[in-house]
């Protein structure tokens, strides 16, 4: 493990083209991401609403916070006033809340939808099948402050390679699926977010283009 910088300057280094990094500082201290914005990284990663906060409003206004975690709905107000992506768009619920909050805002939220692939039942999100059927329905063609930007999905936490290799590739083909039927000209739909600090080469050979890294960029986090 090298400093925060040399961590960054090594993933930017690393990942191919066409792949963001999401700086994960979940349990870190502004300190941690100040010195990542310093290298001029400016896409963070946050799991908790009331840990998102401060954080927010003590470090530069230009960075693009990323929600990952699971969001409460009663949390969603928090944050729509400045947050950049959602990853976990996790039920139909919270893609509602998440459209509510933002028409109040006079904001459009861009939002992934999470799909839940891996075997723990703790890891939340919709079933593929949900998915299809969510989305053939039609009802979120309604949420007119929220722009699906594609999906997220995390795998087993296992040694399993194949098990893993076969979670990632069941992502990209729903969001290929997806993209196919109902955002084939629309460029926005773009994101397929998969992979962490010990999965991520393999995630993005399956084709994922946002990696999700804290531990890799900021060392074990204390809980
Ligand atoms: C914590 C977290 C990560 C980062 O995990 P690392 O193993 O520290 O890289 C990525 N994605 C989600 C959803 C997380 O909660």
């Amino acid at each position: 493990m090298g400093t925060i910088t040399e961590n960054i300057n090594r993933y930017r280094a690393s990942l191919p083209q066409g792949v963001k990094l999401c700086a994960v500082s979940k349990f870190h201290p502004i300190s941690s991401i100040q010195e990542a914005y310093d290298t001029g990284q400016r896409i963070f990663g946050e799991s908790r609403v009331q840990e998102l906060l401060p954080k927010q409003q003590n470090l530069p206004a230009d960075i693009e916070w990323h929600f990952i975690g699971h969001l409460q709905t009663n949390k969603v107000k928090y944050i729509a006033p400045f947050i950049t992506l959602i990853h976990s768009g996790d039920s139909v619920k919270l893609l509602k809340e998440i459209n509510s909050c933002a028409k109040k805002e006079g904001r459009v939220i861009d939002v992934l939808l999470q799909l839940h692939v891996a075997k723990e039942q703790t890891k939340s999100g919709f079933m593929p099948s949900e998915l299809d059927d969510y989305m053939a329905g039609g009802e979120w063609r309604s949420l007119s402050n929220i722009q699906i930007r594609g999906v997220m999905g995390m795998a087993t936490y296992t040694d399993d390679e194949e098990l893993i290799e076969s979670e990632f590739k069941t992502i990209r083909q729903e969001f290929e699926k997806i993209k196919r039927q109902y955002f084939p000209e629309n460029e926005k739909f773009s994101y397929c977010s998969m992979g962490m600090s010990d999965d991520y080469p393999l995630a993005i050979a399956c084709g994922s283009n946002i990696v999700r890294v804290g531990t890799g960029i900021f060392g074990e986090r204390i809980y």
